[in-house]
C-alpha cells in the first residue's frame, strides 16, 4: 500500500483510507465481528488512516472501531473523527458541544487523541461561527494534546474554502466528489493544496450508488443519476466486469488526493478493494462507462443551509 503526505501535517497516510460510517450500520445492519474484522483485514493490508464521526449510528460505529483498535500500535494508525452532526439529526457547532464532543469521542475510541478532528457537513452550520469559535475551540484541544490536526468537511465545496480561507485547517473531505460520475473535486484540488490544506477523498463508490449492488434507499442523488450508475453497473455486468472494481481503481488512481475513503463493514471487502488496487485500470471499460454516465457528469444535490 503506497503512502501519501497528509498536506503539511507531517502525517503520512496510506492512498487507501478506511471509512467507518456502515460499521454505524448506515448500509443495512451487519455482523459486529465482520465489522472488527473488516479493521483488522484493513490494518494487515497497510491502511492506515481511518475515518469516523459520531453522528455514524448515532455513535455505534465509534464504538465499534474503538473496540477493533483497542491493543492495536497506537503510532501505527492515523484516527479521524468529527464534530458537530449528531444521530439526532441535529447539528452544534458550538464551542462546548465540539469540545464535549471530542472527550466523548476518546472515550468510545479508546485512546487519549484523535490524529484528524472535523467539522462535520459544515454546510449545516454558520460558516462564520465554524470559522470564529468551533476552530478556535478546537485549537484549545489542540493545544492540550487531545487532537493533533483540525479539518472541515461537507458536500458543497465553495462552504469548505470559505472557512479554509478564514480559519487555518489542515484539511477538507468532500463526498461523492471524485468518482466515476462527478470529478467537481479535481477542478478544487489546487485551491486547497495550494494554502498546504490536505484534501481527502470520500465515497469513492458514490454512497453504493457505483456498485454492484446499487444505491441504499436513503440515497439522496436525482433519480437520473441513480438510474445511469445502475445502466452502468449492468454495462460491466454485461463484459463480465465489476463497476465497484472500476470505481474505486479509477478513484484511488487518478484522483491524487491524500487519501481515498472507502467504506466497509466486512473483511472480504477490505481485501477485495485493496487487491483491485494492484490490477491495471481497464481503460477501455472506463471509456464505455464514463460515456454511459456522461449525461449525468457532475450533477449532485442541494446540501445544507441555502445560503451556504
Ligand atoms: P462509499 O462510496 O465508500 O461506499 C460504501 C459502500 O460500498 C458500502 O455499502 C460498502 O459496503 C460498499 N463496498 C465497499 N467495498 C466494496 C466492495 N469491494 N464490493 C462491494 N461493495 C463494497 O461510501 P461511504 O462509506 O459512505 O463513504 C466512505 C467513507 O467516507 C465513510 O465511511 C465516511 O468515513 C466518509 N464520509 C464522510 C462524509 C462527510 O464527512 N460528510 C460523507 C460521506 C462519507
Amino acid at each position: 500500500m503506497r503512502s501519501r503526505p497528509l498536506g503539511r501535517t507531517g502525517l503520512e497516510v496510506s492512498e487507501l483510507g478506511f471509512g467507518a460510517s456502515p460499521l454505524g450500520a448506515v448500509y443495512g445492519a451487519f455482523a459486529e465481528q465482520d465489522g472488527i474484522d473488516a479493521v483488522h483485514a484493513a490494518l494487515d493490508s497497510g491502511v492506515t488512516f481511518f475515518d469516523v464521526s459520531p453522528y455514524y449510528g448515532a455513535t455505534a460505529a465509534e464504538a465499534v472501531l474503538g473496540k477493533a483498535l483497542r491493543g492495536v500500535d497506537r503510532a501505527g494508525y492515523v484516527l479521524a473523527t468529527k464534530v458537530g452532526r449528531y444521530g439526532d439529526a441535529a447539528f452544534d457547532f458550538g464551542a462546548d458541544r465540539v469540545k464535549r464532543s471530542v472527550h466523548e469521542s476518546l472515550e468510545r475510541l479508546g485512546t487519549d487523541h484523535v490524529d484528524l478532528i472535523q467539522c462535520h457537513d459544515i454546510e449545516f452550520g454558520d460558516l462564520d461561527r465554524i470559522a470564529g469559535e468551533t476552530i478556535p475551540a478546537l485549537r484549545e484541544l489542540r493545544e492540550a494534546g487531545l487532537v493533533r490536526f483540525i479539518g472541515v468537511t461537507g458536500l458543497p465545496l465553495p462552504a469548505l474554502a470559505y472557512v479554509a480561507e478564514r480559519a487555518e485547517v489542515d484539511t477538507v473531505m468532500s463526498y461523492c466528489q471524485y468518482t466515476l460520475q462527478n470529478r467537481r473535486l479535481a477542478a478544487w484540488r489546487e485551491h486547497f493544496t495550494g494554502r498546504g490544506v490536505a484534501v481527502l477523498n470520500a465515497a469513492p463508490l458514490a454512497m453504493g450508488a457505483l456498485t454492484s449492488r446499487g444505491a441504499p434507499p436513503w440515497h439522496p442523488a436525482p433519480a437520473p443519476v441513480l438510474e445511469r450508475c445502475a445502466a452502468a453497473a449492468a454495462l460491466c455486468r454485461s463484459r463480465g466486469a465489476d463497476l465497484t472494481r472500476l470505481a474505486l481503481r479509477f478513484a484511488v488512481s487518478t484522483g491524487g488526493f491524500a487519501t481515498t475513503v472507502v467504506g466497509g463493514a466486512h473483511p472480504d471487502e477490505v481485501r477485495r478493494n485493496v487487491r483491485w488496487l494492484r490490477e491495471p485500470l481497464d481503460e477501455a471499460l472506463l471509456r464505455d462507462v464514463e460515456e454511459c454516465l456522461a449525461p449525468v457528469r457532475d450533477v449532485g444535490w442541494p446540501s445544507g443551509r441555502p445560503e451556504n
